[in-house]
């Protein structure tokens, strides 16, 4: 059976994060976690595991940093279009 594609993905500012882990604990499907090496600010950043993400923005609206984390969304491929993905898009908001 194939995989259903991820509704979305998240990128991570690891120069902006603080290491406070509060989009770790807010991620639903908990698909967030701490980069190994320490940033600038001495800190473990976070860093997206790389699949799992909806594309929900709750992380977004966690982060007391602005500008650390940008979700992006995906938007389903069209019915016709067969295996075609679909294109990704920022989601500002909820
Ligand atoms: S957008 Fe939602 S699912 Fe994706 S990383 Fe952020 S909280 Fe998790
Ligand atoms: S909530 Fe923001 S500052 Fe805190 S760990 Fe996540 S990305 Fe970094």
């Amino acid at each position: 059976m194939a995989a259903v594609p991820d509704r979305g993905y998240v990128t991570i500012d690891t120069e902006e994060c603080k290491g406070c882990g509060l989009c770790l604990e807010a991620c639903p499907p908990r698909c967030l976690e701490f980069e190994p090496e320490l940033n600038a600010y001495g800190v473990r950043p976070a860093r997206y595991l790389g699949r799992g993400c909806t594309g929900c923005g709750i992380c977004f609206y966690a982060c007391p940093e602005p500008g650390a984390i940008t979700v992006y969304r995906v938007a389903p491929p069209p019915k016709s279009a067969g295996t075609a993905t679909g294109e990704a898009s920022h989601a500002p908001a909820l």
